[in-house]
This record gives C-alpha cells, sequence and structure tokens, in this order.
C-alpha cells in the first residue's frame, strides 16, 4: 500500500520534534573534525519510491556520512563480484562486538564476519575490482553519487582530520592482511576507507540513497538502475544484523526496519517498497548512533506503521 503524502509530511515532522525533544549523547571526539560540528544540528528527510522528498529542520547541511558508507561499498562489491563471492570472502554475521572492534578479529581467525563493522569495511574496499588506488577510489565515489543522484564531495577536511588520526584501523587492515583477508595493498585499502567515511552527505541525498534501496535499487529521483534487485535484500540483511553496532538488535526490537548510523550523526532507514527516511544530529550515544537521528527515525517509522515486524 503506498503512503500517502500528508501522513508522510506530518510523520516527518513529528520525527523532528521528537528529536528536538530529546536530549543527550555527545559528538564523536575520536576524529577531530567531527568533535567541532555544531551539536544543535538537527535534520529529517523521508523519500518515496516514486520521487517524492518531506524534510524538516537542517535537511541541506552537509555532514560526514562515515559508517552508513559501507552500505554503499557493500552494494558495489555485490554488483561485481556477487553475493556468494562476497559473503565467503567477508562474511554476512553479527560479530556482536563494537564497530572498530580487534577482539572480533582475534575470535574469528581475523576474518570480519561482517561488511558494516570497520574491518569487514576495509576488506570491502580491497575486494572492489580496480586497476589501482584512484580507480578504486573513483569507482566508490560514483556509486555512492549513483545512489544519491547527487555529486557528492570528499571533504578534505574531515578526510585530512581522519587520514592523521586512524591509528586503530591502520592496526586493523594490517591484521586483515595477516591473514590474507585484505584483497589490495593495505595502506591503499586504508586511505580509500577513510575517504569514503569522508565524504559529505545531506540528510536529503541521504534520504534518496536510502530511497534508492526501498525502490528496489532504482534511484527514485534519477530513475537509474543502481544496483540489481536481487542485492538489495543481502544489503538490508546486513543492515539489519549490524547496523547500529551493538545496538542492532534493540533498533529491530523497537523499529523493526534494516538501518544504518555513523558517527558522523547520520542514521539511514529502509522500509521496501515504501520509504528510505534518513535524520542527522551529530551527538551520539556509547555504540556510535546518533540519539536524536535514531529518535526521529523511529517516531517516523512508528507514525508511518513500517515495522516489517508487524502483520
Ligand atoms: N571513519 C570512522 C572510523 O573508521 C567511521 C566509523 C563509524 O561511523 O562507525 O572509525
Amino acid at each position: 500500500m503506498t503512503l500517502a503524502p500528508d501522513a508522510i509530511a506530518a510523520a516527518v515532522k513529528a520525527g523532528l520534534q521528537a528529536a528536538l525533544e530529546t536530549t543527550g549523547g555527545a559528538n564523536a571526539s575520536y576524529i577531530p573534525y567531527l568533535a567541532g560540528v555544531p551539536s544543535g544540528l538537527c535534520g529529517v528527510c523521508a523519500v518515496t519510491p516514486d520521487g517524492q522528498l518531506f524534510e524538516a529542520g537542517d535537511t541541506r547541511h552537509g555532514f560526514a556520512i562515515e559508517s552508513i558508507s559501507k552500505v554503499f561499498t557493500l552494494a558495489l562489491a555485490l554488483e561485481q563480484s556477487g553475493r556468494e563471492a562476497v559473503r565467503a570472502k567477508i562474511g554476512a554475521r553479527p560479530t556482536g562486538l563494537p564497530f572498530n572492534s580487534v577482539i572480533a578479529l582475534e575470535l574469528h581467525g581475523d576474518k570480519p564476519l561482517s561488511p558494516l563493522v570497520n574491518a569487514g569495511a576495509i576488506a570491502t574496499a580491497s575486494f572492489i575490482k580496480a586497476s589501482g588506488r584512484e580507480d578504486r577510489w573513483s569507482q566508490i565515489l560514483g556509486c555512492y553519487r549513483a545512489f544519491a543522484a547527487a555529486e557528492l564531495p570528499l571533504s578534505k577536511e574531515v578526510n585530512e582530520s581522519e587520514q592523521a588520526t586512524n591509528l586503530h584501523n591502520r592496526a586493523i587492515v594490517w591484521l586483515l592482511a595477516s591473514a590474507g583477508n585484505c584483497f589490495c595493498d593495505p595502506p591503499e585499502a586504508l586511505d580509500v576507507y577513510t575517504r569514503q567515511c569522508s565524504v559529505l552527505v545531506t540528510c536529503a541525498e541521504l534520504a534518496t540513497m536510502a530511497g534508492t534501496l526501498a525502490n528496489r535499487g532504482v534511484n527514485p529521483v534519477s530513475k537509474t538502475k543502481v544496483v540489481s534487485p536481487g542485492n538489495v535484500p543481502p544489503i538490508l540483511a546486513e543492515m539489519a544484523m549490524e547496523g547500529l553496532y551493538d545496538t542492532s538488535g534493540d533498533w529491530a526490537y523497537e523499529v523493526g526496519l534494516p538501518g544504518k548510523s555513523g558517527v558522523g550523526g547520520g542514521v539511514m532507514a529502509v522500509a521496501p517498497g515504501k520509504l528510505g527516511i534518513a535524520a542527522f544530529s551529530p551527538p551520539l550515544d556509547p555504540f556510535g548512533n546518533s540519539v536524536r537521528a535514531q529518535k526521529a527515525v523511529r517516531t517516523v517509522a512508528g507514525a508511518l506503521g513500517l515495522n516489517l515486524y508487524a502483520a
């Protein structure tokens, strides 16, 4: 059943209101750039499969996509290599541990298990078939732009901030490499992964990216096929298992939609066939998920009855 435009508009407005009434959390501080983003920014958007955009709040402010990028690099890997190869090389299981956990690698023979934790995302970036570093990067950025129907920029400032401080991820890429689970030159994999995290998106663009997944892989705005319909379910399955880090189970319990968050303060969720939802606000809970963006998405999904587990 198609959602009524008035109902979506009201839900998005209610989502912003609920988010603004929510307090707590703190900007990510381990990446210097993110610590300095104004904490009061807050926006909510939704995009329908026929390309209608609904928005409330700070929906045109560009923020760092961070971990949400992992979903779209996964999409490119699936398009290039197919689901069984991606599953065999990277994995399709929740780690149950924080997004940057080294213990998770140690416990599983240095195999990342999920493309949505740092280790798995670095491995996925390395698994993209490319002729070299710049080709790898331009394919990944091109894929994100196709998902957004927008010329998403790489932020020089965010990238420099992350490249200078990504020591933990450097350790992860070498652990991957030590077990044969990095599929290109390790510094190249880390560089490209760090760049992908440093791409700026607005809430409106992120909702279009989510809307592409909600629309069987066809961008609702540009009408271009970005990912094969058959590759959408495994992407959504990964999001359901690991999209909100170690609180993915709580998210499934409360919202019932595949979602993905990033430490830049973004959260997106996908209601297949119905809606792409995105929200943004920088302060994070202890697990790395935006406190207000979670509240906004949860409110929109609740108001529209989008829980996939409800009849
Ligand atoms: N660039 C961040 C990192 O690698 C992304 C993490 C995230 O958003 O969860 O730590």
